[in-house]
């Protein structure tokens, strides 16, 4: 398949560009697309055929449910059942943004979208190419993260398209994601409400709203065998490098420590090692591929550059990937998450 590549820019956005990715969608195709959390692979929500192709062309899990992005408030009445007085409140204070509310869902919204659940995840995007889409697409777009399952989410669109050229009609470049991880997630079919997954709308900004909000335990920790999780999600390997990666944890200046003996013991078996520092330790560590994430007093420019690196480690073909850990608090819940997914919870304590 020949894949069209168009590059906007968000603060002057080419029409007639946006009418042309707005027609394939309306057509059935598949347009990848930059939003303001990480680059979306877009379908028409309501089409089985062009839902089916999002899974093929990603070879995403069909159990997996997809997030449907709409343009506007109204819309969303056609595709859910009920909006909670809980849900109204969250929405209108954080949309257009990086969350996703989990609402039951009407018949419109086909079961291979939802992954046979009665319910659906709902988003407004923030970035304007992403609107600009919708409203030309003339239809909700169901919209996972534009890379092949299991690989760190793209947040650049050159990530897009080195894994989906030729598999997809169209790919939309528009620069560097600025939120960098996917949105947050909270179920609202349920009383009090539960977020799924973490994002740059923390569980402390939704309290506001309703104190009994709370987090879901089952998102910090490895799944144990038997697990059945509340978002399907949950359970699939994720945001993985090609080289295994392993957190330090503990004290700053033991982690180092730590990391530059492991650096020692694997370049005498002759491996290539990543590190994954921050501005405030990067001048400690002497051997390595290091790359500073940025600096520890902004956890938001942490979250940001946090996918690319993990992807520029993959073109230096490094061995393995030793990384700094963060504070669990604020946006750095939602930065530990992905990192110990991407290591598949292999976290060294120090
Ligand atoms: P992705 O599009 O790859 O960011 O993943 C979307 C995630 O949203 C899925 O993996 C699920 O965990 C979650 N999700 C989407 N829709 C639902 C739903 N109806 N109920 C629970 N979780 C959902
Ligand atoms: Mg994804």
């Amino acid at each position: 398949m020949n894949t069209k590549i168009i590059y906007l820019d968000e603060n002057k956005i080419d029409e007639s560009q946006i009418k042309v990715a707005g027609e394939i969608l309306h057509k059935g195709g598949l347009v990848a697309f930059p939003t303001e959390t990480v680059y979306g692979l877009g379908a028409d929500a309501t089409n089985i055929e062009a839902v089916k192709k999002i899974f093929e062309a990603k070879g995403r899990p069909q159990d997996n449910p997809l997030i449907v992005h709409v343009a506007d408030f109204e819309s969303i009445k056609e595709y859910v059942l009920e909006i909670p007085n809980i849900a109204h409140k969250i929405m209108e204070a954080f949309w257009p943004g990086p969350l996703t509310v989990i609402l039951k869902k009407s018949l419109k919204i086909p079961s291979i979208t939802s992954a046979g659940l009665e319910s659906v995840g709902i988003r407004m995007p923030a970035n304007l190419i992403a609107r600009e889409l919708i409203k030309a697409a003339g239809v909700p777009i169901a919209a996972p993260s534009a890379n092949i399952s299991g690989r760190p989410s793209p947040t650049e669109a050159e990530r897009c398209i080195e894994d989906l050229t030729g598999k997809i009609d169209c790919i939309i470049g528009g620069g560097s994601c600025q939120v960098g991880l996917e949105s947050t997630i909270i179920d609202c079919t349920t009383d009090p409400p539960c977020v799924l997954r973490p994002g740059a709308i923390t569980v402390d900004m939704l309290r506001n709203f309703d104190e009994r909000i709370y987090i879901d335990r089952a998102i910090m920790k490895k799944p144990e065998l038997d697990f059945k999780p509340k978002a399907p999600g949950m359970k699939y390997r994720h945001y993985a490098p090609n080289a295994p990666v392993k957190i330090v944890c503990g004290d700053l200046q033991k982690t180092i420590a730590k990391i530059n003996e492991m650096v020692q013991n694997y370049m005498d078996d002759k491996k290539l090692v990543g590190i994954i520092a921050t501005d405030e330790t990067i001048c400690q560590y002497l051997q390595g591929e290091v790359v500073s994430l940025g600096s520890r007093r902004h956890i938001e420019t942490i979250a940001q550059n946090l996918f690319e690196t993990l992807r520029s480690f993959d073109d230096m073909k490094v061995d393995i990937i030793l990384s700094e850990a963060f504070d669990e608090t604020g946006m750095g819940i939602a930065v530990m998450n992905r990192l110990k997914k991407s290591a598949g919870f292999d976290i060294i304590k120090v």
